[in-house]
């Protein structure tokens, strides 16, 4: 069967252990790093690095089906992680039409559309990692 939509970029993805996978399609969201205490906290290092890609493109295609989700912020945001691993893959805002992906969930991270553009909590970053440049308003094309 071929792929009619081979314009269409397809990304895949999943945890550690491969029990959860993904695939999501479509153009790269705005790639940053974040340093908030939940992506500390959760992360178990100094910050977390996001990717969005649209809703309707998500499947979720491993063995384990969807990640387990909790709640960061009840009714507005969850989190999904691999219940066997413990591996971080994914973060939703109830009602949004975008899925964020953990960079580091994603099987191919050399795409320079890829290189986070800004670093969201800086406030809250650790004094001794050099923070990512915002370079979002010169990436225009
Ligand atoms: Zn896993
Ligand atoms: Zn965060």
């Amino acid at each position: 069967m071929s792929d009619t939509r081979a314009d269409v970029d397809v990304w895949t993805g999943g945890c550690l252990c491969q029990n959860i996978r993904f695939q999501v399609t479509g153009e790269p969201d705005y790639p940053h790093v974040c340093s908030c205490q939940h992506c500390q906290k959760r992360g178990g290092g100094p910050m977390q690095s996001w990717v969005g890609y649209p809703l309707e493109g998500l499947r979720w295609i491993g063995d384990g089906g969807e990640p387990t989700w909790y709640d960061t912020f009840p009714g507005e945001t969850k989190r999904g992680f691999c219940p066997t691993c413990g591996s971080h893959i994914a973060a939703f805002d109830y009602g949004d039409s975008t899925i964020g992906i953990n960079l580091t969930a994603l099987d191919q991270q050399d795409d320079p559309r890829l290189v986070p553009v800004n670093q969201s909590f800086r406030g809250d970053a650790v004094p001794w990692l050099a923070q990512v440049p915002d370079t979002q308003h010169s990436t225009t094309s």
